[in-house]
């Protein structure tokens, strides 16, 4: 999930006093300028902006339908927060590996992830270097924290607070997890009853 702006500062401000940082060699991501670039798996790299903004991105292309990667929980939480996972109707957990705390929403995702099988999967052709992203609402039915989504995609839908609120007809452009399918026709049973 997205780190907190003031932690990502502390951690940057603390990579920078090590002076572990390379130079700013000009790459660009967007409007960030890429300050660091972990190697985190054979399948993913995370970007960390000189804003201190972290981002997940490919190593190499995937097809439509691939595994990026595998997850776990590493650990159950009472409460969701802002960096759990919703994997069922009740359960939130803590993502294993840790790095993909930093798997941001977009409107537009790349990702989606079975929280049954515990894998996320491309699903469209990502190529090396696009940011892997998923759609919070897709596993989360409502969220800690609403936030203003800036994923600057047309099919951007503003604040997200998730599944909840959002229409159906919006919601069937997305792979939905079975808790928020089935949340999702509770909520419709009783808006027609
Ligand atoms: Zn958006």
């Amino acid at each position: 999930m997205i780190m907190p702006v003031t932690h990502c500062r502390l951690l940057f401000v603390k990579c920078r006093l090590a002076n572990k940082l390379p130079a700013v060699s000009g790459l660009v991501d967007g409007d960030e300028i890429v300050q660091q670039i972990r190697e985190v798996s054979s399948e993913l790299v995370l970007h960390i902006s000189a804003a201190g903004f972290h981002s997940l991105r490919a190593r190499r292309s995937f097809t439509g339908g691939e595994v990026v990667c595998s997850f776990s929980a590493r650990q159950d939480v009472a409460h969701p927060t802002y960096f759990s996972l919703q994997v069922d109707d009740d359960r939130h957990i803590e993502l294993f590996p840790e790095y993909l705390q930093y798997l941001n929403h977009s409107c537009a995702p790349s990702v989606f992830l079975d929280v049954v099988r515990g894998l996320i999967i491309a699903l469209g052709a990502i190529a090396e270097g696009d940011e892997i992203t998923f759609f919070y609402p897709a596993t989360e039915w409502r969220m800690t924290q609403a936030f203003e989504c800036q994923c600057r995609t047309n099919e951007c839908l503003g604040v997200i607070r998730g599944a909840a609120t959002l229409p159906k007809d919006v919601l069937a452009r997305y792979t939905l997890a079975p808790h928020v399918q089935r949340k999702l026709a509770a909520r419709n049973a009783v808006s027609k009853s």
